[in-house]
């Protein structure tokens, strides 16, 4: 057993885990925080951070540290439905721009900004066990790499494990709105693809595509297709990947003209929520709710769980007693703000063209700026998709256009 109990143990460091444990350890409890990776450390995972998620780094001291990494800022985001473009300014005037930086970059330095704060840092730390007495969880148990079993305890864990969470499948949490895999994506990096700040998508019948500038010149490009045709194309991810642009001529010829860089990366996942707290226990991030990633809204959600969750443990473990009444407020507050998004997301991860009526709508958007920043605002996070397509916002558009 390890010497010290600590106030929270948070298993992951990641998008979820590390934040959580900074703004813990930043009010003074004691903490740990365990990965049973080393960073930099690379992950799965495209990474557009949208402006409210860059807002957060701002707010905790962060956001320079990135932009002195040489991470090119994005202005636009602009959507291509073929036949029209949609281009639009995705921020606010406090939080204007958007960052896609590469993940070994963006964890270290979350994980290093929670051991400045004070928490212990634990890497190459694989948690095997959650301790659970008296139907409480009290702690974990695992080891570092090829080293002995050990057990550390704590007065609430949090699962800041990803999707695939130990924590969750130790205390099996209540699953709602569920849905399976809707869509399969895969990704790589460019060099020589020009592209201005931009944060470009396509939408085409079953296809659709996006390019985002990222670290060192690189372009990172994802393509996606419907989750039925995994089985069919996975034998051929380059050929359908490039296939797919054939839709779009300009961007065929850039692509032409660029070198890639990497592998190719893919995957699919479920979109669920899970109750994110229980006695002892509390879910951050992916863990706690996950959704399709055709609205690149992972890591923003993470940076956002992270805040609620630690003020919601800063007051219980003020006052024992609040646990359930700060954890409650952090569920609905969370489930509150995504469901929207959640929805929109699952639609757009269809792939299926836009009904007669969104068409319409979209015809009626395009060439009006204010309009436009709208949607990108949509998409990026910052306006809720109920907001926007309101009977009364839709209103607005369709005067505006005639
Ligand atoms: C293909 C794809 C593209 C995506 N694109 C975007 C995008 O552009 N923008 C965006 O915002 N989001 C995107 N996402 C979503 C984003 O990756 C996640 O939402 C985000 O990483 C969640 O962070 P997290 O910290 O909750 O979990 P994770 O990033 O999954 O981190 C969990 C950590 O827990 C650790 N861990 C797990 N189990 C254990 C254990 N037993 N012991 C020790 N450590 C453990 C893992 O090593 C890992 O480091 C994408 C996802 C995918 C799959």
């Amino acid at each position: 057993m390890g010497q010290d109990r600590y106030d929270a143990i948070v298993v992951g460091a990641r998008c979820a885990g590390s934040p959580t444990a900074m703004l813990l350890a930043r009010k003074g409890y004691r903490v740990l925080v365990v990965d049973r990776a080393k960073f930099p450390s690379d992950t799965t995972s495209t990474h557009l951070v949208h402006p409210p998620g860059v807002s957060a780094l701002n707010r905790w001291g962060l956001l320079d540290r990135l932009t002195a990494t040489g991470c090119p800022p994005i202005d636009t985001y602009s959507f291509d439905f073929g036949p029209f473009t949609l281009a639009g300014a995705p921020g606010t005037d406090d939080s204007p721009v958007a960052y896609c930086p590469r993940r070994t970059v963006l964890d270290k330095l979350l994980v290093d900004a929670a051991s400045e704060a004070g928490a212990e840092v634990r890497e190459e730390f694989t948690v095997t066990e959650i301790v659970i007495e008296d139907g409480r969880v009290a702690g974990i148990r695992g080891h570092d790499k090829g080293g002995e079993i050990v057990t550390e305890l704590a007065d609430v864990v949090v699962g800041a494990d990803g999707r695939y969470s130990r924590v969750a499948k130790a205390v099996g949490p209540e699953q709602y709105n569920e849905r399976p895999q809707i869509l399969c994506g895969y990704y790589t990096y460019w060099s020589d693809l020009p592209n201005a700040g931009t944060f470009e998508v396509y939408t085409r019948t079953r296809r659709g595509w996006a390019a985002a500038p990222t670290h060192d010149g690189l372009t990172l490009v994802v393509v996606g297709w419907p989750f039925d045709e995994f089985d069919a194309n996975k034998d051929d991810v380059e050929g359908n990947y490039m296939k797919m642009f054939e839709d779009a001529p300009e961007f065929a010829d850039r692509i032409r003209g660029a070198k890639r860089e990497a592998r190719f990366a893919g995957t699919a996942v479920e979109n669920f929520f899970r109750k994110p707290y229980g006695p002892g226990w509390a879910l951050v991030g992916d863990a706690g709710y996950n959704k399709d990633f055709v609205t690149a809204m992972g890591i923003t959600d993470a940076f956002r769980d992270a805040e609620l969750c630690a003020t919601a443990l800063d007051h219980s473990f003020s006052d024992p007693r609040s646990f359930e009444t700060a954890m409650e407020e952090y569920q609905a507050t969370r489930d509150e703000h995504v469901l929207p998004m959640y929805e929109f997301t699952c639609e757009v991860a269809t792939l299926e063209p836009p009904p007669p009526e969104m068409q319409q709508l979209f015809g009626a958007i395009h060439g009006n700026q204010d309009a436009m920043d709208g949607f990108a605002r949509v998409n990026a996070g910052v306006t809720s998709p109920a907001e926007f397509f309101s009977d009364q916002n839709i209103g607005r558009i369709f005067a505006a256009a005639t």
